[in-house]
């Protein structure tokens, strides 16, 4: 039966508790060990006997940088609709990571700026602020603290494969080599992900691979928080696209634990990255709203770390005619996007919700993972066109436009400019930006007139 992509989507980001789970496998194995990687294996610990996750880190303990996540040090905020997953899979997640030290920002102390303009508070969704080591640390402690899920410190280099299906993972660490068996196998090994080449290598078919040039730095430091301020937990400012863009596109502040502010300041195209501190401060105070000079102001807790992301990009494994049973990819290995959208660890946390939806249906897991992949599909395509569709926006971006991309420019642009000042238009359109409901939302008569109207009257 047909079902439309908005209710696949629905149903993914539901918030009801996962029942009914059933034991269908021996031995799960999750390659990469990160936000995408444990999410998973916590779903798989519902239907395996055993999960083992095999990370090429050795984990820290607490909450700390690695090397295998380079990006940790850049601001990472966790959208409502990966909080409400997170919360699904760990009932409690919230409450336990504030106590422990993260900021739950409520609707009401973030605050949004476009052009410098404040908008509207949704009045609705609030946030997780915290580090990205922090939050990573607080999934895996729950993940490891599971009975049945074990991780292991290793390389994977390729797969085993025997008939139609996936039987193992080719492992190894330092001079040492092995094969680890498994009953079913998810590739969580982030964009650089191998596992188009293995499969080639295997005789199988690669995932055709689309990319979309976004040349963003990030440039992010640490300051001292010296009190809790009840009026002030986030903050975001961007710029609307011009010919002439500020040196600094988009501002991002989280209050998180340690009290400490992270700042992150995000610019395009072509320009040296911002390194010293006295060229940030100057920048957040003459790009951004005031807030932002009143957090760069305090005792800087750390030097200015920088972050390059060239692209965009998204694998169809989806799209393939010949796919083997008993595999799966998830998170950043199969789409990783601007980040400037804070999409990927919801994204990761839907692609887990995913993966619960198809093992609670019991499938054939000796038949391809067709009903996972095209609810991740869906989940993926959702997440593409919204960050796509921003970056397209852009003057130094052109192309590749979608079908029927100026129409939707325009719709899209009503619905953002009356999300300035009107709530409830704000509510959907924020509903949507931090992936609780699917994109097709926002295009109702009711909502596309109530906008307009809006528009109208803000112009007359
Ligand atoms: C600058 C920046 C800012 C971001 N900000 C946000 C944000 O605000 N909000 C948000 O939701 N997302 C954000 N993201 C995206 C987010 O970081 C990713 O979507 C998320 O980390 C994806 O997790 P993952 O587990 O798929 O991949 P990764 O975090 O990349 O992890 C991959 C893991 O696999 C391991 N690995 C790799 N190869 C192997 C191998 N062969 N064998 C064993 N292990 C292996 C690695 O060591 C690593 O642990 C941001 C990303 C960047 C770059």
């Amino acid at each position: 039966m047909f079902e439309s992509a908005a209710r696949v989507f629905a149903r993914i980001s539901t918030d009801e508790p996962i029942t009914k789970t059933e034991v269908l496998m021996g031995r799960a194995v999750v390659l990469g060990g990160s936000m995408a990687g444990l999410l998973a294996a916590r779903v798989l610990s519902d239907h395996a006997e055993s999960v083992l996750i095999i990370e090429r880190d050795e984990l820290p303990a607490a909450a700390a940088p690695r090397s295998g996540t380079p990006h940790d040090g850049q601001l990472h905020t966790l959208m409502h609709g990966g909080r409400m997953q997170l919360e699904r899979f760990f009932p409690g997640f919230a409450e336990q990571a504030q106590a422990e030290g993260a900021i739950l920002s409520s609707p009401f102390n973030i605050r949004a700026y476009a052009d410098g303009t404040p908008k509207v508070s949704d009045g609705q969704m609030g946030l997780i602020s915290s580090s990205r080591p922090f939050l990573e640390s607080q999934v895996r402690r729950r993940t490891l603290a599971l009975p049945n899920v074990k991780v292991l410190n290793g390389r994977a280099r390729g797969l085993v494969f025997r008939g139609n299906a996936v039987t193992g993972v080719r492992c190894a660490a330092g001079t040492d080599e092995w094969t680890e068996d498994a009953d079913f196998v998810v590739d969580a090994t982030g964009r650089a992900s191998k596992l188009g080449e293995w499969l080639e290598s295997g005789g199988w078919e690669r995932p055709p691979m689309q990319r979309m040039a976004i040349g963003v730095d990030y440039a992010t430091g640490y300051f001292s928080r010296p009190e809790d301020d009840p009026e002030l937990a986030a903050a975001i400012a961007y710029r609307t696209p011009s010919a002439t863009p500020p040196r600094v596109a988009t501002g991002a502040i989280n209050a998180i634990e340690g009290n400490r502010w992270l700042v992150t300041l995000a610019s395009y195209g072509k320009q040296p990255p911002i390194k010293e501190l006295d060229e940030f401060r100057e920048l957040a105070a003459r790009d951004l709203p005031p807030v932002f000079e009143q957090a760069v102001r305090n005792e800087p807790a750390s030097g200015i770390v920088t972050y390059h992301q060239a692209e965009s990009r998204r694998r169809g494994y989806h799209v393939l005619k010949r796919f083997p049973a008993r595999l799966i990819s998830v998170g950043d290995a199969v789409a990783s996007f601007n980040p400037i959208y804070g999409q990927g660890m919801s994204s990761a946390a839907l692609h887990a919700s995913a993966l619960s939806e198809y093992l609670r249906g019991k499938p054939d897991l000796n038949a391809p993972a067709r009903a996972f992949l095209h609810m991740q599909r869906v989940v993926v395509d959702a997440a593409w066109q919204i960050s796509t569709s921003a970056d397209l926006a852009r003057h130094d971006i052109d192309g590749p436009y979608p079908r029927g991309h100026a129409l939707s420019k325009w719709l899209v642009g009503q619905i953002v400019d009356a999300s300035m000042t009107d709530q409830p238009t704000a509510v959907r359109f924020n509903s949507v930006t931090y992936m609780r409901s699917h994109p097709r939302s926002l295009v109702t008569p009711g909502t596309l007139l109530r906008a307009m109207r809006v528009n109208r009257r803000a112009a007359a």
